[in-house]
């Protein structure tokens, strides 16, 4: 991992990223319907004769899809570049904000710009070593500015892996290859008591203390009334296969494909992402009943996973 000299990375500040971008689609009834519904947003203000776009799809209206938006982007990839020559070769989304300045509605034909807004100084995180860039995309409907979406990235150079043999695994891969590890949990105000019932080996669910709505994951406040006050009832840890998929690929070092990952709906009515675990990755099956367990993944880290029961019953 060299050193780049700082000044050579702040002259990508307020380069173009994407100019003159506009929108494949203009913003439409079908798809804040298909939002909303993928929400459980029922919000009136979404439908009806003479709908908003819900803020947050911002920028939805602004993706290219698959086919992209095809070698636009040549000030990132210059900067990638210059990040991946000097060792920084991988790269996580850390977060993204949004400002909203004026409603979207159907037929809205979006326009955007993105700049390269700031590239920090050299940094160490957990992940290891790198530097975070910040993209600013200004969003328009004519002249006027709708909202702009800062989305921000590390390009950072890995921690090495520990040593062959250093590291307890909960699950030896096939071949017996020591696994990477399993990426760390976001911890913060929202979801600490989440992670603190974790620790005694017990899954809590928030209950909103204005209308009794249970919620899962944490959030800071109820999506039913609004209200910020909240208590925590433990599950009972029985629970069903809502549905699932199946790992082929990326592959990841902490991971070995395929395997699947389960959307368990506890029995108090909320749903988890979660390991289905106890049987093989092609037997899992939607309604197959669960019950919590929790695996010990590494030295640091213990997680909630779900064990199937009577699973000579579900295999089919
Ligand atoms: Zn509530």
């Amino acid at each position: 991992m060299k050193d780049i000299a700082y000044e050579e990375l702040q002259a990508f500040e307020g380069r173009a990223a994407e100019e003159a971008g506009r929108g494949k689609d203009p913003v439409n009834r079908p798809m804040i319907r298909h939002w909303c519904e993928a929400m459980g947003d029922g919000n009136p203000a979404y439908g009806g004769a003479d709908p908003v776009a819900p803020a947050t799809m911002l920028q939805a209206w602004t993706m290219g899809g698959l086919s992209a938006n095809g070698g636009r982007f040549r000030a990132h990839d210059e900067l990638f570049a210059l990040l991946d020559g000097a060792g920084y070769t991988s790269v996580v989304a850390t977060d993204c904000e949004q400002e909203y300045l004026r409603a979207l509605r159907p037929g809205d034909e979006i326009t955007f710009d993105a700049v390269i807004e700031s590239v920090s100084e050299r940094k160490t995180t957990k992940l290891g070593t790198g530097h975070f860039v910040t993209t600013r995309m200004d969003v328009r409907v004519g002249d006027d500015l709708a909202g702009t979406h800062r989305f921000r990235i590390l390009k950072y150079a890995p921690v090495k892996q520990r040593p062959k043999g250093e590291r307890p695994t909960g699950e030896q891969p096939k071949g017996g290859q020591p696994k990477g590890e399993r990426p760390r949990p976001v911890v913060n105000r929202d979801n600490a008591g989440f992670w603190a019932g974790v620790a005694e080996h017990r899954l809590l669910i928030q209950r909103c203390d204005g209308c009794g709505e249970l919620r899962f994951p944490w959030l800071p406040g109820c999506n039913a009334c609004g209200s910020p006050v909240w208590d925590a009832v433990e599950a009972s840890g029985d629970g069903t296969v809502y549905s699932y998929v199946v790992m082929h690929h990326p592959p990841f070092p902490a991971f070995d494909p395929p395997y699947a990952v389960g959307l368990v709906e506890l029995a108090e009515g909320v749903r988890i992402v979660s390991n289905i675990v106890g049987v093989p990755y092609d037997k899992v099956r939607i309604g197959m009943s669960v019950r919590l367990e929790f695996r010990r993944v590494d030295t640091e880290l213990e997680l909630p996973v779900f064990r199937a029961v009577d699973v000579a019953g579900g295999a089919g």
